[in-house]
């Protein structure tokens, strides 16, 4: 800012103005200086005429205050103020260019230390710059003739300083803007309201010139809750009326997409009530502030929430790249809000999800273990009853059909026990190297009796190397039971049954594939529900209780894997456990 090249446009233009003044009204040196409002000191920006000058003043500073001084001091002339030399003060010519040059005779001899300046004022009324010139070329201090066009010649630096400090303002604001446009587009990934406020708040009000700033969340059921997070931190409280009001005007405005400044000295603007305003007024004036921003918050159709920006009467006004910049930050607020209601929501849902899972895991094992009391009294009479030799053949008949029926009731009570067990978020997985070759060859000794009976081909070719999955090894056992049991269960006489186990990369899969019924398509979206059995009638005229699927598809999700099933009615069907790798083998 202060290498006088940052805005060339309006520079160039000052320099014209400086050229002309020394061309045309005959002096050697005409220096403009404006306000940086960074640090509120003025700065030579144009310097015509003097090679010596220019090296000289081009970029120095100077406090408003000693021009101030200078004006103090000074004869009016017009726009323009002189100081002879008589009363120069050590301090200016500190900071001026004192030219040599030869003086003329006369009682309006120019003194190489008199100083013509023409300080420029901005509407409130302060110094926003100055336009100095220097060195009559005919030696004189100008006559009353010169004087009134070098007049003309301040009036239009004066518009042209004005220009520049306007841009220079807007161009802050831009930049302001902008960066806290960016926090806040950042900020949607912030998953709760008061992270999303933590982080954008200082962004928005430092973004946005504000002294204060509060943001008033909706919640969807009416009035409900008005949480306030405000610069003052979030133990806010919003008086009733103010919060109701708030919400209708928030309404409002979102449907507009407008904002709305409430302020002394402004018109009531149309989203509130003369009484309302009133009210406003009355929390500004408690709070040391003269106006407000108010800003929508919303996605969508929705209007979540209200932003409110303060300043005081000493600030600038809010200009139009504010109230546009508020907007956008209303929309991008209003998102990160909408996520994070939604995230909260989510969580809430989950927590339900997880609470009616324990109590559904709990309800099956408690039912199980009562069933399972009287089941083992009935199984231990009719082992009883069958040991007895003097059983007529019906009674014989009978009695076998209540132990069928026991034992499968039995089969279904194991089932849900261990259902509850791995449905159990209370029940954490303890994981271990399993070696899982050892499970599959157990499995297949369990159904060996059967594949032989059925005359099936059970294929499995051990691995060579011991393939070793991290998981719970009884789980695990439960998984290639279910699935070969399973596989030899549905396919019939004659057929074959292969098994597989590989290790690829961090993966350990087991394949186990048949040539049996086959699932068909609308089955398969039901296969790992509870008590799902097939709809094919020659799958459920097997003994089954429609649990096993379910159970291995828990535990292997437990262990973080996941079943992979691939069927066509009539061909035969593939599992494929997909469990991660233990990386020392055992
Ligand atoms: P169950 O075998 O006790 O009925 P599962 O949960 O193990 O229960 O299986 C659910 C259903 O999926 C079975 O009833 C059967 O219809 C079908 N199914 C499972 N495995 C196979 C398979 N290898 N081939 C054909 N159908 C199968």
């Amino acid at each position: 800012m202060d290498d006088g090249t940052r805005m060339p446009v309006v520079h160039d233009a000052l320099q014209l103005i400086a050229d002309g003044i020394t061309e045309l009204m005959g002096f050697e040196v005409a220096v403009i200086n404006i306000l940086d409002e960074d640090d509120g000191r003025l700065v030579t920006v144009a310097v015509a005429g003097n090679d010596d000058a220019r090296e000289l003043l081009l970029g120095a500073r100077q406090r408003t205050s000693s021009i101030e001084a200078e004006v103090a001091r000074s004869d009016p002339w017009g726009m323009f103020r002189f100081v002879p030399a008589e009363r120069a003060t050590d301090e200016q010519l500190a900071i001026s260019w004192v030219p040599e040059i030869d003086v003329v005779d006369g009682p309006d001899a120019w003194d190489p230390n008199d100083f013509l300046f023409a300080p420029l004022y901005g509407d409130d009324g302060n110094i926003v710059g100055t336009l100095s010139i220097d060195v009559p070329t005919d030696g004189r201090r100008p006559d009353h003739a010169k004087r009134a066009v070098l007049n003309k010649y301040a009036a239009q630096t004066g518009q042209a300083v004005l220009t520049e400090v306007a841009r220079r303002r807007l161009e802050e604001q831009v930049r302001l803007a902008t960066a806290a446009r960016k926090i806040v587009r950042d900020v949607s990934s912030e998953l709760t309201v008061e992270r999303i406020m933590e982080v954008s708040q200082s962004a928005i009000s430092s973004g946005l010139s504000a002294v204060g700033l509060w943001i008033h969340t909706f919640d969807e059921d009416g009035e409900g809750r008005t949480a306030m997070y405000s610069n003052a931190g979030t133990d806010v409280r919003m008086p009733p009326e103010l919060a109701r009001m708030s919400r209708a005007a928030g309404e409002l405005l979102w449907r507009a997409q407008e904002v709305a400044i409430i302020g002394h000295d402004r018109p009531t603007p149309p989203i509130i009530s003369a009484d309302q305003e009133a009210l406003v007024f009355e929390l500004l004036d408690g709070l040391g502030v003269s106006s407000l921003l108010f800003v929508p918050l919303g996605a969508g159709r929705e209007c979540l929430g209200t932003l409110v920006l303060t300043r005081r009467s000493s600030d600038a006004e809010w200009s139009s790249v504010e109230t546009s910049t508020a907007l956008d930050i209303g929309h991008d607020l209003g998102r990160a809000l909408l996520n994070a209601r939604n995230f909260e929501r989510e969580q809430q849902l989950v927590s339900e999800l997880r609470e009616l899972d324990t109590y559904k895991s709990q309800l099956i094992s408690t039912v199980a273990h009562e069933l399972k009391n009287p089941l083992t009294s009935i199984l231990g009479h009719v082992e009883m009853l069958e040991s007895a030799t003097d059983m007529p053949p019906r009674t014989q008949r009978s009695v076998g059909s209540i132990e069928r029926g026991a034992v499968r009731m039995e089969r279904v009570i194991e089932d849900m026990l261990m259902l509850a067990k791995v449905g159990d978020p209370a029940n954490a997985l303890i994981a271990a190297p399993v070696e899982m070759g050892r499970l599959v060859e157990d499995a297949l000794d369990l159904v060996s009796l059967t594949a032989s009976r059925k005359g099936l081909a059970v294929i499995y070719d051990p691995p060579t190397e011991p393939v070793v999955a991290l998981g719970d090894s009884s789980d695990l056992d439960q998984v290639c039971a279910n699935l070969i049991s399973n596989a030899v269960k549905y396919t019939p006489d004659g057929r074959a049954v292969t098994v597989r186990l590989d290790r690829r990369g961090r993966d350990v899969i087991l394949t186990v594939s048949d040539e049996g019924l086959g699932i068909s398509d609308a089955d398969q979206q039901h296969l790992f529900e509870e008590f799902f059995r097939s709809s094919n009638p020659e799958a459920v005229a097997q003994p089954g209780t429609g649990l096993g699927l379910t159970i291995a598809n828990r535990i292997v999700m437990r262990h973080d894997g996941r079943i992979e099933v691939e069927s066509e009615l009539g061909k035969g069907t593939t599992f494929r456990v997909i469990l991660p790798a233990a990386s020392v083998p055992v």
